[in-house]
This record gives C-alpha cells, structure tokens and sequence, in this order.
C-alpha cells in the first residue's frame, strides 16, 4: 500500500516536531517551515523528514509548487508566530505569517485541490483557545460554540486564521477541520515560553520572573496529547470538524512555578537546604494580560474517544528531566 503524504508546516517548531516524531512509517513525511528562531533541526531525526522546503508560508507561488511536487493527502498547518509577547512588542510578524501566510497556504491548497480533487484531502488548521478571550474565576470553560474576543494581537491573528480557515471550508468546499487547543507543554518548546523559561532560569540560578501576581490560571496539556488528538482526526479523517482539545489541567502560574521548583529541588538539589523557589520574583504584568483559559473537551472525547493519557505531575517532571538532561552544567 502506497503511504499517505502528509505536508506538515512548522515541523521543526515544538509541537509541530512532536506530531512528526508521532507518525509511523505509515506516512511519508514533507515539512514547511522558514526556520525562524523558534525553530530547530534537531527537533526531528532527518530519517523522518522526506523533504524540508526552508520557505515562508507567505510565498504562494513557492507554495503552488510545493503542493504540485509533493501532492499532499494531508496539510497539518502548525506555522505560526506562536509567543505573546512577541505579539504585544512587535505585532507585524504575526499578522503576516498567522493571517497573511495561512491565506496564502489555504489559496494554494485550494487550487491543488481543486485540480486534483484528491479523495479524502484534509487541511487541519492548529490553533489555540486564547482566540476565546478570558474567563473570570467560575464561568463556564470555553466549548466550540464560544464566541471569539480575542485579546492579544497573537490571539487576534490565530482568531483572524481561524476565520479564514471556515470561509474557504464554507465558501469553496475546502475539507478543512480547525482544532483549538490549551496551552502545551512537553519537549523541544523554545525558551522564551513559561516552563522551560522556569527550568533554564532556575538551573541558571537565576531570578525567576513572574507576571502581576501570578494568579493567572492556564490549562495545560502535555505536548504528546494533544499530537494524538491531531493524529485520530487525520486517522479519522474528521472533515467540516471544529473541536476544543484541553487536558483539564488548570492551575495558577504561581502555583505551577512552585511545583516546577519543588521537583527541581528533587531532581537536581541546590544543596545547603537552599530552595529554588527562592528565586521568584514578581515583575511588572504583561499588558492586557488574560486572567483564566479553560477548555471544556467533551466533543472530540464522546465523538472520537479521545482521551489525554499523561497525567499532568508525570508529564511535568518528565519535561523536567528532558530539560535537565539537556543543561549543559
Ligand atoms: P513554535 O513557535 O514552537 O513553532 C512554529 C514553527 O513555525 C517554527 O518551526 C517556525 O520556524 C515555523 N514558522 C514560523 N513562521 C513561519 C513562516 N512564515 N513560514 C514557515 N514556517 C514558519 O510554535 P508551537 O508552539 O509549536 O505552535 C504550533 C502551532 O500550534 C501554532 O499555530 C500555535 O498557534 C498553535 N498552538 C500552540 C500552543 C502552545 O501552547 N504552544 C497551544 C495551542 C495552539
């Protein structure tokens, strides 16, 4: 039997390089990605990876010839400028590749399409619940039919994306399926992001900086999790499909922050009965910063019989110890 191909944009980033990691032998394997800084090589073994094409989703005519060589089964499309404050200081890169870069990646997947008509093509677009807005304390968790009120220019342009990704699946037929998803954590995520930024600052010995008064609430997800998910929608093959994937992890940033600290006095002890919680140190918040995600998952749990396998103080130390391993003492 001949192996579906599936085009992965964004392959060498965090979430899109566990999702490669994933997929079995089954699947020929094409990534996208312009390898931006949030990008590394070695996030994938190079067996993996059929064809790396270095290009910038935004090159449609580059992406026309991409899709006429490879002749996808399947598009994942995790490309994105991905980290919020980022967005708040220089917001262009965000409009330009999330809006600008995913329109032109659905014009060219459209066209392929349409020429080829090929049987079961599907485009799913990754995305995030911060499109949703914030929640106070006891409202209800965002479910698929939450209105949009994004906050962040990030979020706007994920939420723009989104938007885009349902009017060619209206509009033109596009078989698309859109999945909005809490925030990851787990190997590979570049450092600027909360826990890794933990870790490395605390292995550092260095302060460890906490926005306002670390009462905002996340729902976290571990990495591997949410690739499974993506993995049964593309196995499913979930057409005209829109879902909320979240592990039902919600925890305060100050309270994971500490949690982080305690397994890091475990594993890697500063000795002299020291604490690595120690270094915390409040800091200015970040502007227009969202107080609370929550992700009401039923859908794709009742409809596909997914299910987050990793309980989160596992999966937590286990991206500890990745880390750890990794410092270079
Ligand atoms: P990431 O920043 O780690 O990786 C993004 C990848 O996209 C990088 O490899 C980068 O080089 C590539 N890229 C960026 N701009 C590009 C461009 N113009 N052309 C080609 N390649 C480009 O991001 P991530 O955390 O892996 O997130 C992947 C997707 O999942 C994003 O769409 C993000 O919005 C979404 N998402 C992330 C989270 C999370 O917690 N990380 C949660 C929900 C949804």
């Amino acid at each position: 039997m001949s192996k579906q191909k599936i085009l992965v944009t964004g392959g060498f980033g965090f979430i899109g390089s566990n999702f490669i990691k994933m997929l079995n032998n089954k699947y020929e394997i094409f990534v996208i990605d312009s390898l931006t800084y949030a990008a590394n090589l070695n996030n994938v073994d190079s067996d993996k990876v059929s064809k790396h094409f270095n290009v910038n989703i935004s090159n449609e005519k580059a992406l026309v010839d991409i899709f006429s060589e490879v002749h996808p089964d399947k598009v994942i499309h995790f490309a994105a400028e991905s980290h919020v404050d980022r967005s708040i200081s220089a917001p262009d890169t965000f409009i330009e590749t999330n809006i600008l870069g995913t329109y032109s990646l659905l014009k060219a997947s459209l066209n392929y399409y349409d020429e080829n008509k090929i049987r079961n093509f599907l485009f799913i677009h990754v995305s995030t619940d911060e499109v949703f807005g914030s929640l106070e304390l006891g409202e209800k968790s965002f479910n698929e039919n939450t209105q949009y009120k994004p906050n962040s220019p990030y979020s706007a342009s994920k939420a723009a994306s989104d938007h885009l990704v349902r009017s060619f699946n209206k509009t033109y037929k596009l078989p698309s399926t859109l999945l909005n998803c809490s925030n990851n954590f787990g190997p590979n995520q570049y450092e600027e992001k909360l826990i890794p930024l933990v870790i490395n600052k605390a292995l550092n010995r260095l302060k460890i900086p906490i926005y306002g008064n670390g009462e905002q609430i996340r729902d976290w997800i571990f990495v591997e999790d949410f690739c499974e998910a993506i993995l049964m929608v593309l196995e499913k093959n979930m057409i005209n499909e829109k879902f909320n994937i979240g592990a039902n992890n919600e925890i305060r940033n100050i309270d994971l922050v500490e949690k982080i600290c305690c397994i890091l006095d475990e594993m890697e002890p500063l000795g002299e009965g020291k604490k690595y919680s120690n270094l915390i140190q409040f800091v200015e918040d970040r502007k227009g910063h969202d107080f609370r995600y929550s992700i009401n998952s039923e859908k794709i749990r009742k409809n596909l019989d997914w299910k987050p396998n990793w309980n989160f103080n596992d999966a937590l130390k286990f991206t500890i110890k990745h880390y750890l391993d990794k410092f270079e003492k």
